[in-house]
């Protein structure tokens, strides 16, 4: 197996800690990586030290860190995150819960805490796996597996469910049988989980090279409290994967293919019960607005698109119209917009100020601004600050 060494900077942590007497790991998607000859895009250490024992070994360079039991070091420039061991029964759905938090543990109860073999594995400074769970063996066999009983692990946390499936899509790894069959059973579980930790996940997964495996989580019904159990083309699925690898790009995309399938009324209904920002839900929603309605056939009824919709939220659709039915609409855009051509206010050759000092007044300013907006853009040569002027006085008169 391909393998990957950590840098030195994180060494230096595992070293720090060791040397103050508490026993320190590299563990989870880190080791996971190296083993597959990945570069990690995150550390994470689990130690013997409590927070506030890993904040005296750092005392001038850690904050917080991205779950209540973790603290972050940074060093040389970059972030590690350290946490002190998990104990057996905690779950990182407990995590949000102070009672339920503790903090007393060793190695083996913090890798059995773990959800899958492969994210169970730990690497000591010197290079010594510890491997309790055969997660090396599974990484080989491109298998992922749960810790323990999967019916009781994804009691503990449902989430669990979603991450297998997010797993096999970016690492194309399958899920054994005996996880494959706890999910099946427990995925009415699903409903209950917060939106936020679902939003995360679907999020993850839609940016995977796979994210048809969507598909398999609608079918088994981990999304039944947000989708009708109509079923989404798996072939439209697997399409979002040809969408730029922008969040918001492919959360658009996976509402056009759910709208249409009839599994969702909206993507406004479907993103706000996902909790989705505004922006992602206003772009969403626009986007299968346009791709319900017909290619503008002209450039001018492109500039309006361009207008009302606004740039970014254009280029959304329109990769999506070209990802998921095919055609060049992105290269046609990116033609008009280097056109120079005005469509939007902004670029108008004259302002409300100018139409001011002609004299027009309150709502007719708006309105002399909108007739040469349209007028720009079917003339588009007639850009011109004089004769803009001149037609807006003539206009008046
Ligand atoms: P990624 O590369 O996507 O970050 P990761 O495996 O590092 O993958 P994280 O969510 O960062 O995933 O979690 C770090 C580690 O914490 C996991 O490898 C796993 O060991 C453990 N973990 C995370 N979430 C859970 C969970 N819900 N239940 C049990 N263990 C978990
Ligand atoms: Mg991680």
């Amino acid at each position: 197996m391909a393998s990957v060494k950590p840098p030195k900077y994180v060494r230096a942590v595992l070293v720090a800690l060791q040397s103050r007497g508490y026993p320190s790991y590299l563990v989870g998607g880190c080791v996971r990586d190296m083993l597959l000859g990945v570069f990690p895009q995150s550390w994470e250490i689990c130690t013997g030290a409590q927070p506030e024992q890993i904040g005296e070994v750092f005392p001038d360079a850690c904050r917080p860190g991205p779950r209540r039991r973790a603290v972050t070091i940074l060093i040389d420039s970059h972030e590690v995150d350290v946490e002190s061991f998990r104990s057996a029964a905690v779950s990182d759905a407990e995590d949000a819960e102070p009672d339920m938090v503790r903090f007393v543990g060793d190695l083996t109860a913090d890798l059995s805490s773990r959800d899958f073999t492969m994210n169970a594995i730990a690497l000591s400074a010197d290079g010594m796996l510890s491997d309790p769970f055969g997660g090396v063996e599974d990484i080989r066999r491109q298998l992922i597996r749960c810790v323990g009983v999967p019916e009781e692990r994804f009691e503990e946390d449902p989430l669990r469910m979603f991450r297998a499936l997010r797993f096999s899509a970016r690492l194309g790894f399958s899920i054994d049988l005996f996880t494959m069959e706890g999910i099946r059973a427990k995925a009415p579980l699903a409903a209950a989980l917060p939106a936020e930790r679902v939003r995360d996940e679907l999020e993850k997964l839609l940016l995977t090279r796979s994210p048809e495996t969507l598909h398999t989580v609608i079918e088994l019904g981990l999304l039944s409290a947000y989708l009708s159990p109509a079923p989404a083309d798996p072939a439209l699925l697997q399409k979002l994967s040809r969408l730029p690898r922008k969040a918001q790009y492919r959360w658009a995309g996976l509402c056009r293919v759910l709208v249409s399938a009839g599994a969702i009324p909206s993507a406004e209904r479907f993103l706000s019960a996902l909790k989705l920002d505004h922006i992602t839900i206003r772009m969403a929603a626009d986007s299968c607005a346009m791709l319900a309605s017909e290619l503008p056939q002209n450039d001018l009824s492109k500039k309006r698109w361009l207008r009302r919709y606004g740039v970014e939220t254009v280029r959304c659709a329109l990769c999506c119209r070209d990802a998921l039915y095919g055609g060049h609409e992105r290269m046609e855009l990116r033609r008009i917009l280097k056109s120079g051509e005005c469509f939007s206010l902004k670029h108008l050759a004259v302002s409300g100020d100018d139409l001011l000092a002609l004299g027009l007044q309150g709502r007719a300013v708006g309105e002399m601004l909108d007739f040469l907006l349209e007028y720009v853009m079917e003339y588009p040569e007639n850009n011109r600050r004089e004769l803009l002027l001149s037609l807006a006085a003539g206009t008046e008169e």
